[in-house]
């Protein structure tokens, strides 16, 4: 297995905490990574930038990143290279800077001639990655539910590969995701009730569409627990055996788009086209943050919006907790339907994924595997 190759190659027994050179490792491996990325990007931008995104970008700033991101591998690198005994983690951050670097570093000019059609999103898959890791990985390392979970916990390639595949694709994504979001509410939406709902203030929107997206949604995800078929696709995000922040992307893309369709529709109808937007955003964030190897709480809000202990929950594979807490957003919405479950005390789950299935490992394996399962005894 690939995973477990790069986890020999690159992991070892010494403690992983501040100052050991683990983090600086880790950082320096992912920034070199991400920096000669970007210079790829640089040389073959028609092939390799999103049409979509090229309009929002400032190259200067994208330019001074790639800069910062050079950068960062070296110094950590060197920090990281200092402090560990085992300095592979180190040497990959700094050789794929210096790559990146004599291939022109952040002054690649733009050659291309840059027109509209079918690209690789890895600009998207790299910004994003960043992006992300820039919100939710701190807050795993500083506060974690689990302190012994690393970032190279079990099938974290798989999860990888997930995220990967809905980023590269772009146009697919875009498509699905963004274009019923957009193009499609002018022809799904009933324009007196959009029109009535637009003169509400902002924030009452907002509420309504996230409580509207978060009913569609336990509809849909209850009947991916319920109904067979529908559980193939689904079993495979509840296979993971630990949380954070990057399983959130394991999910079949069956489930991704029927998941998006059945929520996008209703809120079609009747909310304003900026509104579904912000959702997006606002759904994406909160999503992630739910299945963060998070610890900290804030007690009074448990109630009222779902926090990673109650997501997590969902995720467990013990047997008080099976088929219960199916929102996203607002927990009281399982207390309504009579699928919570919430224990107090702050307890975590012990075990998570499925207890009485199999699921291959690995991304083409569980693409396939809802297809060609045999029929459940
Ligand atoms: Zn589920
Ligand atoms: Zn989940």
């Amino acid at each position: 297995m690939l995973e477990q190759k790069i986890n020999e190659l690159f992991g070892d027994n010494d403690p992983t905490g501040f100052g050991t050179g683990w983090w600086s490792g880790v950082l320096s491996a992912f920034f070199g990574l991400l920096a000669f990325g970007a210079v790829v990007c640089l040389h073959f931008p028609a092939l390799l930038s999103s049409p979509e995104l090229r309009p929002y970008y400032s190259m200067y700033v994208i330019r001074l990143l790639i800069q910062a991101v050079i950068v960062g591998a070296i110094i950590f690198g060197v920090v990281s290279a200092m402090l560990r005994r085992k300095k592979t983690l180190a040497l990959t951050g700094m050789v794929f800077a210096l790559g990146a670097t004599l291939l022109g570093g952040a002054s690649v000019p733009i050659n291309d001639s840059l027109r509209e059609g079918p690209a690789i999103g890895l600009d998207w898959f790299l910004l994003d990655m960043l992006l992300m890791t820039l919100i939710f990985s701190p807050i795993e390392v500083l506060w974690p539910a689990y302190p012994k979970q690393s970032v190279f916990r079990v099938e974290w390639l798989t999860d990888i590969v997930y995220f990967l595949s809905t980023h590269l694709p772009i146009q697919l994504t875009s498509f699905l995701i963004l274009l019923p979001a957009t193009q499609l509410s002018a022809f799904l939406g009933i324009p007196g009730v959009i029109a009535a709902v637009g003169r509400l203030p902002w924030l009452v929107q907002f509420f309504l569409a996230v409580l509207v997206a978060d009913l569609a949604q336990y509809a849909i995800h209850r009947s991916f627990h319920m109904v067979p078929f529908m559980w193939r696709f689904h079993a495979i995000h509840h296979s993971s055996k630990a949380l954070d922040w990057i399983a959130g992307s394991r999910a079949h893309i069956v489930e991704d788009v029927v998941v998006r369709g059945f929520i996008l529709v209703p809120m079609m109808l009747v909310f304003p086209m900026n509104i579904n937007v912000a959702y997006l955003f606002f759904v994406t964030l909160h999503a992630t943050w739910t299945h963060c190897n998070f610890g900290p709480t804030i007690k009074w809000l448990e109630p009222f919006l779902i926090l990673p202990r109650f997501h997590h929950w969902h995720h467990t594979s013990q047997a008080e907790a099976i088929d219960r807490n199916f929102a996203i957003h607002f927990p009281w919405i399982d207390r309504i339907f009579g699928t919570y479950y919430f224990p107090e005390d702050n307890k975590w789950p012990d075990t998570y994924g499925l207890a009485n299935e199999y699921i291959p490992r690995g991304f083409w394996a569980q693409t396939f595997y809802p297809f060609i399962r045999r029929q459940a005894a």
